[in-house]
């Protein structure tokens, strides 16, 4: 099937497809990294391109029109993206993600979607299927997707305010279809979390609005600290705006109280507005790192298993997937090894260093849009 990337016209077609039969995955047992942690979260990069240019994560003067994006016979097949998801959940991944780049130029990603529904977890629950997006294409897509059976989506939105926004994505995208696509999900049934990168002299003034502008919703609004990910992005410590001052800023016009975590390895800090208009969340992974409990791996476009975020290559698993003889057992057993090898802790060990200051050994990380964010 030829999945690569979506005409316009195609985008919002209803799905023609034969329902994806229930599969359920053995259980291997609960794996355990270096440092003790689960393995119970899986993000799935499904392509390495982008629509946006936005500068913190793709820079136009870097992903040009010159720039070697990944062929399309290095892409991972919905198949095998399958697969591998029901082997990590045979390890204890209970939650997926897809990502990337831009999850939705993916063409038929609602066929992917569709066949990660239908995985079953060791106990007989389905897996939390999510997506993280820049809405673009989600007025469109929307629908699909929640008929696919996607649970939740989180779009990515740094500014209500549409000359701040044209400009931080960076290829003048008007700000009304990002929230025409937050409109479309919800409509669809999708609940729905924005996801705000701040970066303090770029966008840092839109904190209040983009809090006034969502509390009541029941879209829950999350600040995230802009961070030195991949090798590209020219970042400075001194543009990154704590999480402390997003949680005094808006609780100085709405008081805030702190809220458990959801779930153990759970990224964002709760804060609930004391009137009842629901909560908001900020991950602080530069301020306050939170290595210690992330149970998170990565699947790039192409099939590397990355670690870390901040991680400089990761471990190719397609040869294994493509070669005819390999059993799952064989996956299973690659995968079980790689993640009890992990000792990655790059934030926590960043929080060490002097500010603005790199490793002086450490290789080149990979950008953020080939590893999923
Ligand atoms: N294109 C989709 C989107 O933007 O939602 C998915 C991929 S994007 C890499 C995933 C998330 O990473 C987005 O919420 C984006 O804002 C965030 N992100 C990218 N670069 C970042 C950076 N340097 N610091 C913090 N977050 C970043
Ligand atoms: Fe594209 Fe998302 Fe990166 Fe922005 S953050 S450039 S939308 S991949
Ligand atoms: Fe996880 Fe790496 Fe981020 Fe630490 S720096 S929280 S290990 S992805």
């Amino acid at each position: 099937m030829n999945e690569t990337f979506v005409p316009l016209a195609d985008i919002g077609r209803a799905s023609t497809r034969a329902p994806v039969a229930m599969q359920r995955v053995p259980a291997t047992g609960l794996l355990h990294d270096r440092l003790g942690r689960p393995l119970t979260d899986l993000r799935i990069s499904v392509t390495d391109r982008c629509n946006f240019r936005c500068s913190y994560c793709m820079p136009k003067e870097v992903f040009d029109k010159d720039y070697r994006y990944l062929p399309h016979g290095a892409l991972l097949s919905f198949e095998e993206i399958t697969r591998l998801a029901r082997l990590f959940a045979a390890h204890g991944v209970r939650k997926l993600r897809l990502t990337g780049g831009e999850p939705l130029l993916r063409k038929n990603l609602e066929s992917l979607v569709e066949q990660l529904a239908a995985l079953r977890a060791p106990d007989g629950q389905p897996l939390d299927l999510t997506l993280t997006t820049n809405a673009s294409l989600l007025a469109r897509k929307a629908r699909a997707l929640k008929d696919a059976g996607l649970q939740r989506v989180t779009v990515s939105l740094d500014s209500l305010d549409d000359a701040v926004f044209r400009r931080m994505n960076d290829v003048d995208f008007p700000v009304t279809e990002v929230l025409a696509g937050i409109d479309a999900a919800r409509t669809a049934g999708l609940p729905v979390k924005i996801n705000m990168v701040v970066k303090r002299g770029t966008n840092d003034q839109e904190i209040l609005p983009m809090a006034r502008h969502f509390r009541g919703t029941g879209a829950v609004l999350r600040f995230i600290e802009y961070m030195d990910v991949g090798a590209t992005n020219g970042w400075r410590m001194h543009e990154v705006l704590p999480s402390a001052e997003v949680v005094a800023r808006i609780g100085a016009e709405f008081p805030l109280r702190p809220l458990q975590a959801s779930a153990p390895g759970e990224t964002a800090q709760r804060w609930a507005y004391e009137d009842g208009a629901g909560e908001i969340g900020v991950i602080s992974s530069v301020t306050q790192a939170f290595c210690g409990d992330c149970s998170r791996a990565r699947l790039s476009t192409e099939g590397k298993l990355f670690l870390c975020l901040f991680a400089s290559s990761g471990h190719d698993l397609r040869p294994l997937l493509r070669a005819p003889e390999s059993s799952d057992d064989a996956i299973l057993s690659t995968i079980g090894h790689i993640w009890q090898g992990r000792s990655d802790r790059y934030s926590e060990l960043r929080a060490l260093r002097a500010p603005d200051t790199s490793d002086p050994g450490a290789p080149r990380r990979v950008e953020m849009s080939y590893i999923g964010g």
